[in-house]
């Protein structure tokens, strides 16, 4: 965990705690290391300890989410042939971006969902999740990237960032590769944010990821998904759909999202996503209330 001052940060918005919670339900974080949970704390990856104070809806009454910019402008623009698209990036980064688009949108048609896109997808040298804490002190997360469905916002750590020592998904040392395959995860979500609407901010967080994490490893490049099982011979499938839950996701979001893509795998593959995504399942992916 570090911390981050002002000057690192590109811009501001200030929100009250009602819009916060809004906010939190809105925001799918692939976070490395660490994740906002649904009382917007973060937790470490490697350590049941609780990393930052919870943050308060008696104390706090602003919430600042600030994103920083340490990278230089964007070298070029692109839209991959959709009005409603913007991608700012390297040119190697659309041309890749668009790729990725392109296999998303073929996924889901696949299973029957046809997308128009519509989103602004942005490459930073690093991406930033920013608050204020209980204390009203300025708390930061390095991200990967996210995706935030209020705003149709795409953040990515550019392919070539600066800091790729410190980018390792399940063990994989960032690169174009690893990096475009976090890129279909956010996409995903941009997906699954147009097939259930309003439905997305009611469905679990966690089920949310579920289904990115999936999405992710079925597109997936067949060697790197070797090399991450390769890297990880103890996960397992999830036993059950109660194991799709925010606290394991906390605990480990590298290891909930290669479990995700295994108990989706056992069950049919694709064919399972599109079964959660049409609420065709026999049990609640929505937040909170769980019926069996
Ligand atoms: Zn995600």
């Amino acid at each position: 965990m570090q911390s981050f001052t002002s000057n690192s940060l590109d811009c501001l918005w200030t929100l009250s705690i009602d819009t916060l919670v809004a906010v939190r339900r809105r925001y799918s974080l692939w976070v490395s290391g660490v994740r906002i949970d649904d009382t917007m704390n973060c937790l470490p990856a490697d350590s049941k300890k609780k990393c930052r104070s919870k943050v308060s809806r008696k104390s706090v009454f602003l919430l600042c989410i600030v994103f920083s910019a340490s990278a230089p402008a964007a070298a070029e623009n692109g839209n991959c042939g959709f009005q409603l698209v913007t991608i700012k990036g390297t040119a190697v980064e659309v041309e890749q971006s668009c790729a990725a688009l392109a296999k998303v949108l073929q996924t889901f048609a696949a299973i029957g969902f046809r997308i128009d896109p519509e989103f602004r997808l942005i490459f930073k040298d690093q991406v930033f999740v920013e608050r204020l804490d209980q204390a009203g002190q300025l708390d930061a997360l390095r991200v990967l990237g996210f995706f935030d469905s209020r705003r149709s916002l795409i953040e990515m750590t550019s392919f070539q960032s600066s800091h790729q020592e410190e980018r390792r998904p399940w063990g994989v040392i960032w690169g174009p590769e690893i990096a475009g395959s976090i890129l279909h995860h956010e996409l995903a979500h941009m997906a699954t944010f147009a097939v259930l609407g309003d439905g997305y901010w009611r469905t679990d967080p966690s089920w949310l990821e579920f289904i990115a994490y999936s999405i992710e490893f079925e597109v997936m490049d067949p060697s790197l998904r070797a090399q991450i099982l390769a890297n990880n011979p103890s996960a397992e499938a999830f036993e059950g759909v109660l194991k799709v839950n925010p606290m394991l996701h906390g605990a480990d979001p590298d290891r909930f999202g290669l479990r995700s893509y295994l108990m989706t795998r056992d069950k049919g593959g694709l064919e399972f996503i599109r079964r959660v995504l049409a609420g065709e399942v026999d049990f609640s992916t929505s937040d909170i209330v769980w019926r069996r």
